[in-house]
């Protein structure tokens, strides 16, 4: 608003000088006037002296030529100018005037309006005076004429006449003259007027315009004004609007900051009273912290005190817990002692000799037709019953535990773990597959990569096991293997494998026997026993033409051996775990083998045959044991007897063209696993499970139905028997 302002301000003045500029055109064009009007004065005053030359000249004339028409005319004529030197003097009056009113400070544009009236009036009043003028010569010259003729009339009397005619004539010549003069003056006066005329015309269209353009300005100027009224009245409301909003927001401001104020107020009388109840709490707390200063300034006496105390506390409960612990400790040997025996006494009660049977799928090597038949079945209720149909007839075998075909390797271990886990406690197990070339002993021995059998589990159980003992047992797993053909025992693990070991006793009268030059390898993880195995297949293979035939009529063996050692009571055990691949059982001259071949044959069926008696005579507990009847059953001697561990596999075929040979098989599980439990010799040492021997002595047969499917270790036999010294279990002392 205030730059609108500004701006029509500066309008104004602009407005202001343009009407300064006006004014000013406007006086200088009305001193043109003047000037003019004094030009026209001074055409006047000439005219003026002209019309009185004239005036003479008549005069003159008349006095020439007398009282006649001319003289009258004369006369008039005179009349005439006299009236027009009255007018004359009129038109000086009235310029007179003109000059005053010019000099007069006036600017008023109907007094101007008023003067160009005037001065029409005179210019009117000079036209008309010209005309009368004009009339006047034309009679003058009409006066002339009829002068001249009646000069011609007058010539034609006397002489005297001529003469005054030609003196008249000579006169009217000059009077002519001048006339003509005069005619000439008038046009040039009448030109002049024009002129005049049209100056004034182009003064009144100047006036006009000038007048035109005043009032122009005149709108603009109290439009301007009006615009500035309007603008200086919007201000002035706007003012007011702002003033309002002012104090409407100071208003609200103040309202605002009183409910703040109030809430304020509140808070601090919420403060104050929290301040008063704090009061008290920090009077307490002051309370509390001096006493508490008090106690942290007593503390480290305290505390020594205390300590002190503690001390003696401990030491006497150390002092305690070391007595207690050797006395446990003597408890637990004791324990350890007694668990042996009894676990020996339950091993002897139950045998020490299992005997399991495993038959193997059908396959498509057993080719088609009735000869590919399956002729074992098995009792849904008994898992150690198995029916064989031989020539029509169901034959039953009763053995401690038979695994269908279906049976995975894992089922078979977990049958076996018990076992194999025995050894680290320092007993001897022995693991033999028997039967028939193609029964499945290999399968359920080394298995497949993909699925392995007893050898990698129980190396891998026996890993685990020995993990889990660490804490208290340093033990050290070590792995040997080796062959047995045609009665000559080679070190599949040794750098000339062809090399035939011999077996030899212990020089130091422990009775033990050892192969001299085997090789034991220091196994720690599963990849060092894949090493292993590597490596024996490796030397077994590049020993023969062919592995198959050469494996199944050699006895392979995998014999581990379980060091221990108890740190905290310095006991030290040995077990050995033997896991042997029979030769294959078949009997000799069934194919009509020859040389070397039937060599062969007879060494497999002596070893197999010793095997049996050895079992057989330790079952039943004779005196005499055939040990050294067989490389094999002399070698594994320290592993059949005493409180040892065995376990025959029996695999078989269930093929309708095998029936004689899984029969064979069968009869001699059988045979073995129902020798019954020796003489009662022994019951004099073992007083502590009298009645329960009795029974089994008693009741013949009995003891194959109570070991029945029996999966924990069978201990073997007496302590106190020659063969107990042989055991592992030895204190480092
Ligand atoms: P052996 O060692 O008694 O001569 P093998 O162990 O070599 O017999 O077995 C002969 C064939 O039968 C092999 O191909 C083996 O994989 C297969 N076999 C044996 N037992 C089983 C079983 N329980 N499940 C599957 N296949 C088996
Ligand atoms: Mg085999």
């Amino acid at each position: 608003v205030v730059a609108s302002m500004a701006h029509l301000q500066e309008e104004k003045l602009r407005l202001q000088e343009e009407v300064l500029g006006l004014q000013e055109k406007l006086t200088a064009q009305e001193n043109d006037e003047l000037s003019r009007s004094l030009q026209l004065q001074a055409q006047v005053e000439t005219l003026k002296a002209k019309l009185l030359e004239q005036a003479q000249e008549i005069s003159r004339l008349r006095s020439e030529l007398g009282g006649t028409d001319a003289e009258k005319h004369r006369d008039l004529l005179a009349a005439e100018n006299e009236r027009l030197r009255q007018e004359m003097k009129a038109c000086e009056g009235e310029l007179r005037e003109l000059r005053r009113q010019q000099q007069a400070p006036c600017w008023d544009c109907a007094h101007l309006q008023q003067k160009t009236n005037r001065l029409a009036e005179v210019e009117l009043r000079l036209k008309d005076s010209l005309a009368e003028r004009a009339e006047e010569e034309e009679r003058l010259s009409r006066r002339l004429r009829d002068s001249q003729e009646t000069i011609a009339s007058l010539k034609s009397q006397p002489q005297q006449i001529k003469c005054i005619i030609k003196t008249v004539e000579v006169e009217s010549a000059k009077a002519k003259q001048a006339l003509c003069e005069s005619q000439s003056r008038n046009q040039y006066l009448q030109e002049q007027v024009g002129m005049q005329r049209q100056v004034l015309k182009e003064m009144e269209q100047q006036l006009q315009s000038s007048q035109k353009t005043v009032a122009q300005l005149r709108a603009q100027i109290t439009m301007y004004e009006a615009e500035l009224e309007q603008a200086h009245g919007q201000m002035l409301e706007e003012m007011q609007a702002m003033e309002e909003e002012k104090n409407h927001a100071i208003e609200e401001a103040f309202s605002r900051a009183q409910v703040e104020m109030k809430a304020v107020h509140e808070n601090l009388a919420g403060v104050r009273t929290n301040l008063l109840t704090l009061q008290p709490a920090l009077r307490t707390l002051t309370h509390d912290y001096n006493s508490l200063k008090r106690q942290v300034r007593d503390f480290p006496l305290l505390l020594q005190e205390t300590l002190r105390s503690a001390r003696a506390e401990i030491s006497q409960a150390i002092e305690e817990v070391h007595n207690t612990n050797r006395e446990l400790l003597r408890k637990y040997r004791r324990e350890l002692q007694l668990r042996k025996k009894c676990h020996n006494e339950l091993v002897r009660l139950k045998g020490n000799i299992r005997v399991f049977g495993r038959v193997r799928p059908i396959m498509k090597e057993d080719g088609e037709g009735p000869e590919a038949a399956n002729v074992v079945t098995f009792d849904a209720d008994d898992d150690a019953v198995l029916h064989l149909l031989h020539k029509g007839k169901q034959v039953s075998f009763e053995l401690d535990k038979v695994f269908p075909p279906q049976a995975s390797q894992e089922e078979v271990f977990q049958e076996v773990q018990a076992l194999v886990t025995s050894c680290i406690d320092g007993y001897n197990v022995c693991i033999f597959a028997y039967g028939q070339t193609g029964a499945g002993k290999t399968y359920t021995m080394e298995g497949t990569a993909a699925n392995p059998g007893i050898n990698q589990r129980a190396l891998q159980l026996l890993f685990s096991e020995v993990r889990g003992k660490a804490a208290d047992w340093d033990y050290a797993i070590s792995v040997s293997a080796a062959e047995i053909y045609n009665e000559a025992l080679r070190d599949l693990l040794g750098k000339e494998p062809q090399e035939k070991l011999e077996i030899k006793l212990c020089p130091d009268g422990s009775g033990q026997l050892y192969v001299p030059g085997l090789t034991e390898f220091r196994v720690q993880s599963v990849e060092d026993i894949n090493k292993v195995f590597e490596f024996g297949h490796v030397n077994r293979a590049t020993e023969c033409t062919n592995l198959n035939e050469h494996s199944s009529r050699s006895h392979a063996l995998l014999i581990i051996t379980v060091r221990g050692l108890d740190r905290s009571t310095g006991l030290r055990t040995t077990g050995k775990l033997n896991l042997v691949d029979l030769a294959g059982s078949e009997r000799v001259g069934r194919s009509g083998a020859e040389g070397s071949r039937l060599r062969e044959a007879q060494h497999i069926n002596k070893s197999l045959s010793a095997l049996g008696d050895v079992i057989y005579a330790l079952r039943s507990r004779q005196g005499h044991v055939p040990f050294r009847n067989s490389k094999l059953t002399y070698l594994l001697q320290d592993s059949l007897s005493g409180d040892s561990k065995t376990l025959m596999m029996v695999q078989v075929s269930p093929a309708e063209k095998n029936t004689s040979e899984t029969l064979c098989s069968l009869k001699f599980a059988e045979r073995v696993r129902s020798v019954e439990l020796g003489p009662v010799s022994r019951k004099a040492e073992l007083t502590s499970w009298p009645s329960q021997e009795q029974l089994e002595g008693d009741s013949p047969g009995t003891a194959a139905s109570s070991s029945r499917g029996h999966t924990s270790p069978s201990p073997g036999q007496l302590s106190g028997r020659a063969a107990s010294i042989r055991r592992k279990l030895q204190t480092s002392g």
